[in-house]
């Protein structure tokens, strides 16, 4: 019988350290774990290649989607496909117990894969409007393979808990709109509501890693989209015209000064402008000038400076150039991902005793964003923790050159399959295991 440190849910967190029996039942199914990957892997890393190789973008998902429908049917779970878009939700009723959620993200980023690995991606499709390469450039297709993993692995132990699974499949995270999508197609009201609930995420570190934190692990993230207005006219006689692009360029400028001298300089926030379109030849002043940029922030008293700093400046910069008032949208992105404190505690104490000096305390909320927070402010307290990617001997090699390896979002991010899939099941399913035992 595996016996782990806590009760069901919502019981009362022990935080002792476990004791003999506890830590021989963590090792008995960390082994039952192991053993199950050293079987199943091989069918893990060639899923994980295929989902690499054929790339979706957000709320387009359909293939990935059924392939991951396709594997969890096989493991009897009742699958339901199409929520919320492309969303894919899987159901494994095991007697009386919580119900506990364990998300993985589905789609892939807008950008070129330059790994040169054998398995790259060359997909393309259709983003705004044009043809755009795809790549996993941020490593879902990892946590899927995870994903699909540690369900593997929680039916082949299901005579070791009791509760109702519910794996989801979440379209188009890098939007930060795919968990809104599936919440707004009812997602709990059809379900159930889960007691508790995990997600992961493959990071740059070294592979064989766990890292976890209590409480803000992502930021808040808003866009921005202004068009400036000007008056268009011949390059050689901007005195009549009115010059959108100085706007755009005076703002970009001018913005930074909202973090340096408006936000409180210990408190993390960021104004990033990503592109400025305008114009089409040397010698025509444009009509527009359009500045699209991301805002980063944990607080939500600074998101609130770093918004209105935003709308001040861009109304300033029109009125400097006596142009019209600019079109002003910050749209919401991600909310903070907070990590519940007792279920990360809880989580912890298994998470230290199954990987000894590589399950690591983050130093600090990262500064992406991530919309299971969506999940957690809908009422699941959850554990939303890190793996490593990278072999450690590559990146000693990479140090020992003063290099470092590609983070995600970057189009040489090749995390490595074997030891970061292995870790991210025996850590999920050690997770839901823990929650999850009688
Ligand atoms: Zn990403
Ligand atoms: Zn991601």
């Amino acid at each position: 019988m595996l016996k782990f440190l806590a009760g069901v849910a919502g019981a009362a967190i022990c935080l002792a350290a476990a004791g003999a029996g506890q830590a021989a039942d963590l090792a008995a199914a960390k082994a039952a774990i192991d053993a199950g990957l050293d079987r199943g892997y091989p069918k893990l890393e060639a899923l994980y290649k295929d989902l690499h190789q054929n790339p979706e973008l957000g709320f387009q998902e359909k293939a990935t989607a059924a392939k991951l429908a396709r594997e969890m049917r096989a493991l009897g779970f009742e699958v339901t496909e199409g929520v919320g878009g492309t969303g894919v939700v899987a159901i494994y009723r095991n007697g009386k117990g919580p119900t506990v959620l364990v998300r993985t993200e589905l789609d892939a980023l807008p950008m070129e894969e330059k790994t040169g690995l054998p398995y790259a991606s060359k997909a393309v499709a259709t983003w705004n409007g044009k043809p755009s390469p795809v790549a996993h450039s941020c490593g879902h297709d990892i946590h899927m393979a995870a994903w699909v993993g540690t369900a593997q692995a929680l039916v082949a132990m299901k005579d070791k808990w009791r509760g109702t699974l519910m794996f989801i499949g979440q379209p188009s995270e890098e939007t930060v709109s795919g968990a809104r999508a599936m919440l707004a197609d009812r997602l709990f009201e059809r379900f159930g509501k889960p007691d508790l609930g995990f997600a992961l995420h493959v990071g740059p570190g070294p592979a064989g890693t766990v890292s976890y934190k209590p409480g803000v692990n992502s930021s808040n993230s808003d866009s921005l989209d202004i068009t400036f207005h000007g008056k268009g006219g011949h390059g050689s006689t901007p005195h009549v015209t009115i010059d959108p692009v100085i706007e755009a360029a005076r703002f970009t400028m001018d913005v930074q000064t909202v973090v340096s001298r408006e936000k409180d300089a210990t408190q993390f926030g960021v104004i990033t402008v990503g592109s400025i379109q305008s114009g089409s030849a040397g010698n025509i002043i444009p009509d527009t000038a359009i500045v699209r940029g991301t805002v980063r922030s944990f607080d939500a008293g600074v998101r609130e400076v770093l918004l209105n700093g935003i709308r001040r400046t861009a109304t300033a910069v029109a009125a400097m150039s006596g142009a019209p008032a600019p079109d002003i949208q910050l749209v919401s992105g991600g909310r903070a991902v907070m990590n519940d404190a007792a279920v990360t505690a809880r989580t912890a104490t298994v998470f230290k005793q199954a990987f000894g000096d590589k399950a690591l305390l983050s130093p600090g909320p990262g500064s992406a964003s991530e919309d299971y927070s969506e999940f957690i402010i809908a009422g699941v307290p959850s554990l939303f923790f890190g793996i490593g990617g990278y072999d450690p001997k590559d990146m000693a090699a990479a140090r020992a050159k003063g290099e470092t390896l590609a983070a995600n979002h970057n189009p040489y991010f090749a995390p490595t399959p074997g030891l970061s899939i292995r870790t991210g099941v025996t850590a999920m399913t050690l997770a839901v295991l823990n929650v999850m035992a009688p």
